[in-house]
């Protein structure tokens, strides 16, 4: 006789991408061509796997708590003290001690909407009130989000880019924004999808955090860095905040295998540099054969591509799984008439093309 307390009925089990296993398709069981949940197509990176190999005759001792390495070196090649870096089991991990540390029940939180589920999880989880700004020409719609912040505003989550769109606002409107944000109000910055923003356009938000006290950056190995099944992400952010955050987390919240992967990874810049322009190419190359289709694709600077089907978008997911192609159908996100594909591998989004072709022209 167990009560499900009130605050928890507003949420839902969560439910990502089928997972990377054998589907059935119209020509009998095959291998999917993934392209539903934003990983890195190519795997993890060589010398990752070389490490997690080596580490593994260590995984009877328990992992090193204070994650000292991999945060030394985050610091190093990031520019900032390893004090300012809180790492978790994937940078979901991060959103949730935030939520656990800074935010109490009646208090408010603002999010894009549609945006990642777990902000509205964290939230919910205080028994916050979350406050929904809807997107702008399906862009964050900073001056809209300013206009909501009220005393009672804890928290404002932004995505740069943002999922499920792919779109990017610049230095100048993220800098605006800061100077009119109350210092009491915490603005995390989830920049999970950062390494994949054209050179044209990247800024370096880290320089913010000297000004902005209340500037909170989230970043994960999970996309560009190919070891989303490991959970490693972190947090940089003034070191008042950062103590606190330590407080929250447990001890061996990063395993083993995932610290020394993380590290490893970070020295293979070559790695890095295929992944992003394998995106940048795949963006450019899938952009280009749906717009030839007639087919609205909007402009990204994530891994993955926001295209409008209409009324048929389900229908259209549910014929290329058919086919043994996986895509993200946007209904959890509110946006039904859309459909969400990552970048594949040059031979994937080929692929992907094919079968869309072949299906749209129906
Ligand atoms: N932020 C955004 C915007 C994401 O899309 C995702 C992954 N889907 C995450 C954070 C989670 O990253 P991690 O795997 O590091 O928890």
């Amino acid at each position: 006789n167990i009560v499900l307390p009130k605050f928890l009925s507003q949420l839902r089990p969560y439910s990502a991408g089928k997972p990377i296993k054998e589907v059935q398709t119209e020509y009998g069981i095959s291998m999917p061509v993934k392209l539903a949940s934003n990983e890195n197509p190519l795997g993890p990176s060589p010398k990752a796997i070389a490490a997690i190999k080596e580490a593994l005759q260590d995984i009877h001792r328990y992992p090193d708590s204070q994650i000292t390495e991999l945060r030394y070196k985050l610091a190093s090649v990031l520019g900032v003290k390893s004090q300012q870096i809180v790492i978790g089991n994937g940078s979901d991990e991060i959103m949730s001690f935030i939520g656990q540390a800074f935010l109490l029940s009646g208090e408010e939180v603002i999010v894009p909407f549609p945006s990642f589920s777990i902000y509205e999880k964290v939230a919910i989880m205080s028994q916050a009130n979350l406050i929904k700004v809807p997107l702008k020409n399906l862009s964050i719609d900073l001056e809209a989000i300013k206009d909501r912040i009220s005393q009672k505003t804890k928290l404002i989550f932004l995505t740069n880019p943002h999922n499920p769109t792919g779109s990017f606002f610049e230095a100048p409107l993220l800098e605006n924004f800061l100077k009119n944000v109350p210092r009491s109000t915490l603005i995390i910055l989830d920049e999970a999808y950062i390494d994949f923003v054209s050179p044209k356009r990247h800024f370096e938000s880290l320089n913010y955090l000297k000004d902005f006290s209340n500037l909170i950056i989230l970043r994960s190995f999970s996309k560009s860095y190919g070891l989303a099944g490991l959970r490693v992400g972190y947090g940089i952010m003034n070191i008042e905040l950062a103590n606190i955050l330590e407080r929250v987390r447990y001890p061996f919240n990063v395993n083993t295998l995932a610290q020394v992967a993380a590290i490893n990874a970070l020295d293979d810049k070559e790695f890095l540099e295929t992944t992003r322009k394998l995106v940048w190419e795949g963006r450019e190359f899938i952009t280009k054969a749906l717009t030839e289709l007639g087919i609205r694709v909007y402009p990204s600077e994530a891994n993955f591509l926001l295209v409008y089907i209409g009324k048929k978008a389900v229908e259209i997911y549910e014929s290329l799984l058919k086919k043994g192609i996986i895509v993200r159908p946007l209904t959890n996100y509110h946006l039904p008439e859309y459909i969400r594909i990552s970048i594949g591998k040059p031979e994937e989004n080929q692929t992907f093309i094919e079968f869309f072709k072949e299906i749209w022209q129906k």
